[in-house]
């Protein structure tokens, strides 16, 4: 997926490392079941809600944080008072 690797490769330019979790919707019961592995998905999604499998072709993906260095808990803590001082 070019586009997870461009998302990915963004956020580790700012020193954060994403953790993507791709999905996808059953075509059976019509839930978004997601890969438990971060940034992995298999060609074949098994569906956590219905346990139908079904082959991922296209899906989505959601994205959590894992934010490296207390420098850069800093600069994003510093930027979101600047973004309170705009408003
Ligand atoms: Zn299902």
């Amino acid at each position: 997926m070019k586009r997870a690797d461009r998302f990915i490769e963004e956020y580790r330019k700012l020193g954060m490392t994403p953790e993507l979790h791709f999905k996808a919707t059953c075509p059976k019961c019509g839930e978004r079941p997601q890969f438990v592995e971060p940034n992995t998905f298999y060609r074949e999604m098994e569906c956590c809600h219905c346990g139908h499998s079904f082959p991922f072709v296209k899906g989505g993906f959601s994205a959590m944080f894992t934010i490296t260095g207390k420098k850069h808990l800093n600069d994003l803590q510093a930027s979101e008072s600047n973004d309170k001082v705009k408003q």
